[in-house]
């Protein structure tokens, strides 16, 4: 197993550095482990239908299922090695897939569709992390983790020759290039108005962007929010009020939507990839950290609908 923090920094707790994350906190807030097996944990997303937590286990090439109802199960085995998923405003699951270097809808009856693979004739590198917005377009990044070698899909060349973010109208086919300086682009985020949206990169800057939504296609006015230690900001959520939920090696940081670092969520393991709210009142944080999959209930509400 690599080990990328010294054992006795893997910790569990809450560190407060505010008022505004104390008050985020229930009085008997506790982080609950409720799977551990996977090989590395990432792309978190609720059912609110069936009130469970999809998620995917990239080297396995598998997604699992939890629910308080039904504990933990293989939702689907082979998957494409699958890494984010969200869900349309129609409740169909999106995905992004290493293996089939695509974004893929799970329609009402199960069976799984392309709605996109290529950028003018150039396959995609590895979908990593997408959002859909209220308008039904969907947002996406695109870096080469997963052709860089067999183990989270298929090793090869990139045909594209770069990490773009990207703009899918889903009904028209129309793909744009909506972010093209970025190293590793990775998570991403509306905040709830969507005036604003934020991007990570896990390449060298190591820090999450934010960017103001011009005419509700097209991203300016790039700036730093906050660079994210230890580790890369990998996968992030935000709350209703606008404040930043993103993953860190070490847990979860919570931001204000002025920067300020309100607290963290520590999780006891190496690195922790990405979160999302759910729970039949969004208060709960699910999330998906290296071997295993946690939640925590809080005093926060998500921000994403379905
Ligand atoms: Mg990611």
């Amino acid at each position: 197993m690599t080990t990328y923090r010294p054992t006795e920094e893997v910790r569990e707790g809450f560190e407060v550095y505010a008022d505004r994350f104390q008050a985020m906190l229930p009085e008997d807030a506790k982080l609950i482990k409720h799977y551990t097996g996977t090989e590395w944990a990432e792309g978190p997303v609720y059912i609110s239908d069936d009130d469970c937590l999809l998620w995917s286990d990239i080297p396995n090439d598998r997604m699992m299922r939890w629910s308080d109802a039904d504990g933990d199960s293989v939702f689907r085995q082979p998957c494409g090695y699958t890494n984010g998923h969200t869900r349309d405003r129609q409740g169909r699951l999106v995905s992004c897939e290493h293996g089939g270097r695509r974004i893929s809808r799970t329609e009402a009856d199960g069976t799984v569709i392309t709605l996109v693979d290529n950028y003018q004739g150039k396959r995609l590198n590895s979908p990593n992390d997408i959002v859909v917005k209220s308008d039904g377009s969907i947002w996406f990044t695109d870096p080469p983790y997963g052709i860089l070698s067999d183990r989270e899909g298929h090793k090869a060349e990139s045909e594209i020759g770069a990490n773009y973010v990207f703009r899918l109208e889903p009904d028209t086919g129309k793909l744009e290039i909506v972010g093209d300086d970025f190293d590793m682009p990775n998570g991403l985020c509306f905040s709830p108005n969507e005036s604003l949206m934020y991007i990570s990169d896990t390449g060298a800057p190591g820090h999450i962007r934010v960017f103001d939504v011009a005419d509700g296609n097209r991203l300016k006015n790039s700036r730093e929010f906050a660079v994210v230690q230890p580790g890369k900001p990998d996968g992030f959520r935000c709350d209703s009020n606008g404040n930043i939920f993103t993953s860190a090696w070490d847990g979860i940081h919570v931001y204000s939507p002025q920067a300020e670092l309100l607290g963290k969520i520590l999780v006891p393991e190496q690195r922790t990839a990405n979160c999302c709210f759910g729970g039949p009142d969004m208060k709960r944080l699910y999330i998906a950290a290296d071997h295993s999959m946690y939640s925590v209930v809080l005093n926060a509400r998500g921000n994403q609908s379905p």
